[in-house]
């Protein structure tokens, strides 16, 4: 069934958000007053009952390492509410591959990376861009998060073709904030260890967080979804990367 047309409610596509950091940003997001389009790759299941949990939310599969499934994508999220305001990209695949096995870190695996990691939060701005100018004529800018990592800043993470593309992904923020400036703001939060199915098993990094991070713990979901909240509520920031690692690199 079609929802209702809500147009006095702001609409924000959040991908990856079955899990993890994308649902907590979801669920945030939701309880600020948008409307939600949920998303992930295979999970339609869980996806479709966080929409009927949060209401004002609809859920769309696709996978964002293939482009034409990247169109729908934004073409659904806007067809759903007819606006879209915020666009957190979220989606992101990593795995651990020790830095100095270079043979292991394959050209199938940068490839990949860099792929969902970089090419899709950019072709997923570019489907946007209509919809988010759109929303600074209603008064307020559009918005893009990228969900980034500390890895992209400083010389760390689970491999390094991960680290290179979340650093390609803080470039193409930065680059993004001076082109579409001023009707879309683009920023990005960079978060250390975050409390995810995808780190469960990360045993010492977990460790280290504890014994070494000023904060001495690892971020919840959470955590990172109210720093993505504040950087939606913002009329003014762009181009920042948000460094979210609980102190970590002063240690
Ligand atoms: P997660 O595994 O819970 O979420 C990843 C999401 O990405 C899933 O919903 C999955 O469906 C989606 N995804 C992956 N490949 C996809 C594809 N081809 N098409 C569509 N969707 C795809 O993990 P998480 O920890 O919540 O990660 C979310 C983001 O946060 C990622 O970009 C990750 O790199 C970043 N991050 C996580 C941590 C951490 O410690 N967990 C730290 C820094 C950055």
């Amino acid at each position: 069934m079609k929802p209702p047309i809500l147009a006095d409610r702001p609409v924000a596509l959040v991908t990856g958000s079955t899990s993890g950091i994308g649902a907590a940003v979801a669920r945030r997001l939701s309880r600020d007053g948008f409307a939600v389009v949920l998303h992930s790759r295979r999970s339609a299941e869980a996806g479709r009952a966080l929409a009927a949990e949060l209401g004002h939310a609809v859920y769309v599969q696709a996978d964002l390492a293939d482009d034409a499934e990247r169109t729908r994508l934004v073409g659904e999220a806007q067809a759903a509410w007819g606006r879209l305001d915020v666009l957190v990209n979220n989606a992101g695949i990593s795995g651990v591959i020790p830095h100095a096995d270079l043979g292991a870190a394959t050209a199938a695996v940068w490839q990949a990376m860099h792929e969902v990691n970089v090419v899709a939060p950019f072709r997923l701005v570019a489907e946007a861009e209509g919809a988010l100018r759109a929303a600074a004529a209603r008064g307020r800018p559009g918005c893009v998060v990228n969900i980034s990592s500390h890895a992209g800043i400083r010389p760390k993470g689970a491999s390094i073709p991960y680290a290179a593309s979340k650093a390609a992904l803080n470039h193409t923020t930065r680059l993004l904030a001076l082109a579409l400036a001023p009707e879309i703001r683009v920023n990005a939060v960079a978060p250390g260890l975050v409390d995810t199915p995808l780190t469960a098993d990360w045993t010492q990094a977990h460790a280290l967080w504890r014994e070494r991070a000023p904060m001495r713990r690892g971020a919840s979901p959470e955590d990172i979804a109210e720093i993505v909240a504040m950087l939606v509520s913002s009329s003014y920031l762009t181009g920042e990367i948000v460094l979210a690692d609980g102190g970590l690199n002063l240690a």
